[in-house]
């Protein structure tokens, strides 16, 4: 007899139950997906037609992955206010010069502190005396402690050799890949006592042959002792590289660790900067 009053309120519980884990579903999903990417581009260079794949790739990537992007071409504006807006800095190509001191004391608190995440591509350790513009000491170091030395102008064929398979960047790619008409940048040292490598070229695969080699020669890196999650991808020369999937793979898993929360492993008891 008075199942009935039961039985309604259960309906009307069991209703809003249902009402209540839908919205905390789409909270948590816009919570997770969702973050602001600032893009620092070089443009009107040797890696236009690059950096024009990047960003369509990116554009593409952003509205699938439900994020979003602003696309700068030059630090000037950038400031410790401004970069606050963003979760994630990618460096496309632009090189570590020609930025204000602001902008350079901004760089090195978002990566020193963890503000961000930071995926570094190519261009982005083109170290030295440049046009003029002094080495960025800092960088240099958050690099592993590298200056440029030279590079294969000619570009070749290579075979990167993954290392450490467990890294989320590496998820979903195969042990080895080849990169197409890739520069293969050489440096002054290996940055390898200073960083965590994640996947090297195998120099002996190059084709044709080059002899402008480093023996180990790191190509995915980074650099654990920064509070950012921060990567650096050598390859980043040839637009051809949008159309191969291992590194599109390996550019995508950068972007969405570099840009994942550091602060939400530490709550919920991961340590490891290289969990995911
Ligand atoms: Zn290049």
């Amino acid at each position: 007899m008075e199942a009935k009053p039961i039985k309604a309120s259960a309906v009307i519980s069991m209703a809003a139950g249902i009402l209540l884990l839908t919205a905390f579903q789409a909270s948590a999903q816009n919570d997770t997906n969702r973050f602001h990417a600032l893009v620092l581009a070089e443009r009107g260079d040797q890696h236009e037609a690059f950096v024009v794949a990047a960003l369509e790739w990116l554009k593409a990537t952003a509205r699938q992955d439900n994020f979003t992007i602003d696309v700068f071409e030059k630090p000037d504006q950038f400031n410790k206010a401004f970069l606050a807006k963003y979760q994630l800095f990618i460096q496309l190509n632009y090189p570590p010069y020609r930025w204000n001191d602001e902008a350079k004391a901004a760089f090195q608190d978002y990566i020193e502190q963890g503000r961000g995440g930071w995926v570094g591509l190519h261009h982005a350790t083109l170290l030295g005396e440049f046009d003029g513009y002094p080495m960025w000491t800092w960088f240099s170091d958050f690099m592993g402690g590298i200056r440029f030395k030279s590079y294969i102008a000619k570009r070749v064929s290579g075979t990167v050799v993954a290392e450490d398979t467990a890294h989320p960047s590496l998820r979903g790619l195969p042990s080895t890949f080849v990169i197409d008409q890739e520069e293969w940048y050489t440096y002054d040292k290996n940055p390898r006592p200073n960083v965590h490598v994640l996947a090297h070229v195998d120099e002996s695969s190059y084709q044709p042959s080059s002899d402008i080699k480093m023996g180990d020669h790191p190509v995915v890196w980074t650099n654990e002792r920064m509070k950012a999650r921060n990567i650096y991808i050598l390859m980043g020369h040839h637009p051809s590289l949008f159309e191969n999937d291992a590194y599109k793979t390996l550019v995508h898993n950068a972007i969405l660790w570099a840009a994942r929360d550091k602060s939400r492993d530490k709550a919920v008891g991961e340590t490891n900067s290289r969990t995911n």
